[in-house]
């Protein structure tokens, strides 16, 4: 435990938000970090190396979350890549490239072009094949590239021998013999730039003595290319730094590794260490929930939610994790017990001979120090999608990466449509190429719903033109795709039948907060972008009730003359415009035929207007709507509940919350009335629910 994480009233608490609180609202399990414990790490790496002034490079193998490493980023650091994959993640975090050096033993051609087109510090070269291949990328692109040598100084790290990497028997790095030639080689060839040498020894150690002796060799080496006139710039020792698992474990010493390695670093040579673990793997923990318990013959397992496809570690390694219960229990186990996950496969285990706390199913569980190693090896084995991450800050936090949903199970993956699959004696299920959809319906409007948060659709209009169609595609009223926004949740895109996009539906955007919730993209309470603006929802169970832009546009007794009839209504826009026209009863107007005259006149030019028309009774208002787009009756329209609403308040001082009935169902529309015509706070509360759901054949629309 420390200071970042630790328990308040016997409750665990991440910074000052309480982990039980998150987890009601994200779901169990996900990665939850300390930022203040990430920032604490970065000064004290800068505080020890200071008298350096060095470049250090976070490992992002370590934790590539874009968010922790924009953190990092801001705070002056740059980063050790191993892959093209890891050059966009730095990119995008926003690492200048001029502060990120590059390892791997098996950079691929188009991973160096890459590399040299976005101008890197350098590329940490790893055999001699490599060098000549850097050399012809550089010259057909033109450019000059920069490398370092990784040496293999044949040192033992005393780590697991899973991850020494500086033993002669290791595929990383190059001896000094094979080394020196290389050096000259390449001091030799017009594209090259050798400004550096290289050593990443291992990970997870634990004192300085493997350093101390592997740079030992490194001087030596550097004096001798210094001799023969080749000169570096940069001196760059690889992270490693282990920290704490257990209790009273001590961290690596960093300030002793400072001080030692002084007489072995040659001025002039700009030092560069390659922190990963050290830098965010205590500020991490891994939470999950006790499923079941379960006494074996000799055991007592605790099955938790979380399996080694979201941390690896204990399986792959024999990693130990403290773990601890998210509220605290005093009492003890008498046996010991295994904390396993559920995956098929003996492996997978977090824990073995632990004596844990007594806590019962649906209890949360802690697996600390998990923020290094344990989002970046995870996978979807057995069928799971990765798990959520949260970023805490104080008392602040932030969902930083959505759950996977099954969806990403099959993302990606191509059926070919000519494969013989005559053989087949049952229907076979829907193909991992095609796309699942929800059909579902709010207050009788009915949409289609998809989750394209990777643009897989990407003819939006005619896809939903083909899909809403009633007898020849599915029928609904509306196409909603739930894409991604920058500022919010989601994006919520509404396509109307004939392929036009609307900026909002109240009664969609109700579905869309659902279906956003269960398919795991948002938690229950939302904030979603709508063409009309951001939009507020809260979902329990079936009920959503969504905060509706507020109004505007409000016109006072808008009268229109149609052939010899004058209308005589109210605009206003909620998100879409909505003309109010008042009747005694709705029961027998005949809504198609003067909703298209009305939604065509020219005073709605060019865009139109949607027609509501609108009969107070009893303790409301019953509506019908012509919705512009559908260009016929719907059997309920939201943003028209909301307007009819208003303007009966408006007009015939009917107080919030105004029941609305239409053909379809029933909603409830609250808001704030202030001084004049102001009205704001408006709020829509109805159900969403979902009909069916099915799958659709990907190929004509993506
Ligand atoms: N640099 C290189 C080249 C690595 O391969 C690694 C990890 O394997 C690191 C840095 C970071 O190691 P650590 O997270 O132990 O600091």
């Amino acid at each position: 435990m420390n200071s970042f994480f630790h328990y308040q009233e016997n409750s665990l608490f991440c910074e000052e938000k309480s982990i039980e609180e998150i987890a009601t609202k994200v779901g169990t399990p996900f990665y939850i970090y300390s930022y203040s414990y990430i920032i604490q790490n970065i000064q004290q790496l800068k505080k020890a190396f200071s008298r350096y002034n060095p470049l250090i490079c976070y490992s992002l193998k370590a934790n590539p979350n874009i968010t922790l490493c924009r953190i990092i980023a801001s705070y002056g650091l740059g980063a050790d890549i191993v892959s093209g994959g890891e050059l966009y993640q730095a990119l995008k975090a926003g690492f200048p490239s001029e502060k990120i050096v590059y390892s791997g033993v098996g950079k691929t051609p188009d991973e160096i072009k890459y590399a040299l087109e976005k101008n890197i510090l350098f590329f940490n070269v790893e055999s001699e094949q490599e060098l000549q291949e850097i050399k012809k990328i550089a010259e057909k692109l033109n450019k000059r590239a920069k490398v370092s040598i990784r040496i293999n100084p044949d040192i033992d790290a005393n780590t697991h021998h899973y991850i020494t990497t500086g033993k002669k028997e290791n595929k990383f790095g190059i001896p000094f013999p094979q080394a020196e030639k290389i050096y000259k080689e390449a001091s030799k060839i017009p594209g090259i730039d050798t400004v550096g040498i290289h050593m990443h020894i291992g990970s997870q150690i634990k004192n300085v003595e493997p350093y101390l002796e592997a740079l030992q060799r490194l001087k030596i080496f550097i004096d001798k290319l210094t001799r023969k006139g080749i000169n570096l710039s940069y001196l760059d020792i690889g992270g490693g730094f282990g920290i704490n698992y257990r209790e009273k474990e001590e961290k690596f010493p960093i300030e002793e590794l400072s001080e030692k390695i002084a007489p072995l670093v040659p001025p002039g040579m700009r030092l560069i260490i390659e922190p990963g673990r050290y830098i965010v793997g205590n500020a991490g923990a891994l939470i999950t929930k006790l499923i079941y318990k379960k006494s074996g013959k000799r055991k007592e397992f605790l099955i938790v939610d979380a399996g080694m496809n979201d941390l690896i570690r204990p399986s792959l390694y024999g990693a130990y994790h403290r773990i601890i219960p998210v509220k605290k229990s005093l009492k003890k186990y008498g046996k010991k017990v295994d904390i396993v996950g559920p995956i098929c496969e003996s492996t997978d285990f977090f824990a073995q001979n632990r004596q844990f706390p007594a806590i019962e199913s649906g209890e949360l569980i802690a697996i600390l120090d998990a923020g290094a190693y344990g989002v970046s090896m995870s996978s979807n084995y057995n069928g799971r999608p990765r798990v959520a991450e949260v970023l805490v800050k104080n008392d602040n936090w932030w969902l930083i990466k959505q759950k996977e949903s099954y969806w990403n199970l099959t993302q990606g993956q191509i059926v070919p449509t000519d494969i013989n699959l005559y053989h087949r004696e049952i229907m076979l299920p829907a193909s991992p190429s095609s796309i699942e959809f929800w059909k579902m319906e709010g207050a009788g409007n009915d949409f289609i719903l998809l989750d394209n948060r990777d643009e897989i659709i990407k003819k939006r209009a005619e896809l939903a033109q083909k899909l809403c169609q009633r007898k020849k595609g599915i029928g609904a009223d509306g196409l909603i795709l739930i894409e991604r926004a920058k500022q919010a949740d989601f994006f919520m895109r509404i396509f109307n039948p004939d392929g036009s996009e609307a900026e909002m539906c109240g009664n969609g955007a109700r579905c869309a907060a659902r279906f956003a919730y269960l398919k795991g993209v948002a938690g229950e309470e939302c904030t979603f972008q709508t063409l009309a603006g951001p939009i507020k929802a809260r979902i329990k169970e079936n009920k959503v009730k969504i905060k509706m832009s507020d109004p505007f546009d409000f016109k006072k007794e808008v009268k229109l003359r149609i052939d010899t009839r004058e209308y005589t209504g109210y605009f206003i826009n909620t998100g879409v415009p909505h003309f109010i026209l008042f009747y005694e009863s709705v029961d027998k107007v005949k809504i198609k035929e003067t909703g298209f005259k009305i939604r065509s006149h020219k005073y709605f030019h060019p865009d139109g207007t949607n027609v509501d028309f609108v009969e107070i009774k009893d303790d409301g208002i019953l509506i019908r709507t012509y919705e512009r787009g559908v260009e016929d009756e719907t059997l309920a329209c939201g943003t028209g509940a909301v307007a009819s609403a208003i303007i009966s308040h408006l007009i015939y001082n009917l107080s919030p919350p105004v029941k609305v009935k239409m053909k379809g169902g029933s909603v409830n529309v609250w808001f704030e009335s202030n001084e004049g015509s102001r009205i704001s706070n408006v709020f829509l509360e109805g159900e969403a629910n979902i009909t069916y759901k099915g799958y659709l054949n990907g190929g004509d629309y993506v």
